[in-house]
């Protein structure tokens, strides 16, 4: 696996760099990319050295096939026994971890257990290496994408007059699954007619009707790497409104989306499509950020927000995802997965707009 040995180099420099000689890392996501072991419970080791898996019982032949790279140990049950025996031969006395993960309850334990190492809360530095993809990655949000878009395609015909959103939003998990998903990146959203005014509806019991318009949000995950795709269809002919709406928003993705280049800010990007939106009178109907990265998490950064001062680099993947959503009348959002390129964006989601 040289792309994790890469990972753990790439750690190395950046977040021991600051005198910790040594963390731990435990997010899952994070453990999974630093060690390509993709069970639910282990934690990560990494030395200016050495790299360790740390796994209980259940976990030791699965680790030991994910990550050749690593050496794996089985933990007592009570973790801290095996950290304390192996920091002290290891001659380690100062540990980072991970601030955004570690509960009150863990702190307490581990600072009582660990008597002797000094506990160093760090940021989530393995988020910020994530960012970037490798091609193996990019590979596998690709396939991904192209198999959602394949479902997309199958399930248009459900999406008409008199269907529940429910059944036509279990149809579309089934057939991501059958098409090769290992899973879906979130429930699938359909949300229509008034629904549609609320940006995280779940799937209901709401029959969906002419004149509606019907949000569609969904992602299928494959090898842990997750896809994001929105689209907005009518059922029947959209009005004069509908229409409006609709083109404003497909305008503002249009222009947000050509401002993606290597070196530009994150929230130039978002700037881009809400100051079209805004200049139509409809800002304040886009409460939420334009978009947001993707990878082994469906959000993670960087972020399409005029907070995130990221800048983009090749190899990160974004969402581009406006939308404008008037209570009691319904909404439109459209929503595109972009990997950064070496000269602009490239467009991973290929689902139709139309009927
Ligand atoms: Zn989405
Ligand atoms: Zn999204």
């Amino acid at each position: 696996m040289p792309e994790i040995k890469k990972r753990i180099e790439r750690y190395r420099r950046q977040a021991l760099a600051d005198g910790i000689p040594a963390a731990v890392i435990q997010i899952p996501d994070n453990r999974g990319y630093l060690s390509g072991f993709e069970g639910s419970a282990g934690t990560v080791l990494i030395t200016q050295e050495d790299a360790f898996l740390l796994v209980d019982f259940r976990y030791v032949e699965q680790a030991r096939e994910q990550a050749p790279a690593l050496e794996v140990i089985q933990h007592h049950p009570e973790i801290t026994i095996t950290l304390k025996k192996l920091l002290k031969e290891l001659r380690i006395s100062c540990l980072g971890w991970e601030k955004s993960f570690v509960t009150l309850e863990q702190e307490d334990k581990w600072r009582s257990s660990l008597d002797g190492v000094t506990l160093v809360p760090m940021p989530d530095l393995v988020a910020e290496l994530r960012m970037v993809k490798d091609d193996r990655e990019i590979d596998c949000i690709r396939k991904a994408a192209a198999i959602a878009d394949q479902a997309f395609e199958q399930i248009r015909p459900m999406i008409r007059a008199g269907q529940k959103e429910k059944d036509a939003a279990i149809e579309m998990e089934y057939l991501m699954r059958r098409l090769g998903a290992d899973g879906v990146s979130f429930e699938t959203i359909i949300a229509s007619g008034p629904r549609s005014a609320m940006p995280h509806a779940r799937a209901s019991d709401r029959e969906m009707e002419n004149g509606d318009l019907v949000i569609i949000d969904f992602g299928a995950v494959y090898q842990k790497y997750c896809s994001d795709c929105t689209r907005t269809l009518a059922i029947g002919v959209m009005d004069s409104k509908q229409k409006e709406i609709y083109q404003i928003v497909q305008e503002a993705q249009e222009e947000s989306m050509k401002a993606i280049q290597p070196g530009v800010r994150a929230s130039l990007v978002d700037e881009v499509a809400r100051s079209i939106i805004t200049k139509r009178g409809y800002g304040q109907y886009f409460g939420h950020s334009l978009g947001h990265g993707v990878g082994r998490s469906i959000h993670e950064e960087p972020t399409l927000s005029l907070r995130d001062e990221t800048l983009l680099e090749p190899g990160m993947v974004v969402t581009v995802e406006p939308g404008i959503y008037i209570p009691n009348w319904g909404g439109v959002r459209l929503e595109e997965l972009v990997l950064v390129t070496g000269s602009g964006g490239e467009v991973l989601t290929r689902s139709s707009r139309f009927f």
